[in-house]
């Protein structure tokens, strides 16, 4: 599936980065790295994660976000 994140909305929050730890990390405090072909079994975690970013930055190919 296709993710791709918003990174001039993005504010380094890292709530996505505890929710689906596969797909995303943080290095420092606002640099944000991610896997832009993520595993179909990492779906729902991605559905939580985008949820939960505060800045609605995540979006995720076929999820409820698009
Ligand atoms: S939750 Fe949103 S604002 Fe926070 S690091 Fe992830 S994409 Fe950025």
């Amino acid at each position: 599936m296709r993710l791709a994140v918003d990174l001039n909305r993005c504010q380094g929050y890292a709530q996505c980065a505890f929710l689906a730890p596969e797909v995303f990390t943080t290095h420092g405090d606002e640099v944000l790295l991610y896997d832009s072909d993520p595993d179909e079994a990492q779906r729902e975690r991605l559905a939580q994660a985008a949820a939960a970013c505060p800045v609605r930055s995540i979006l995720v190919e076929g999820g409820p976000i698009e």
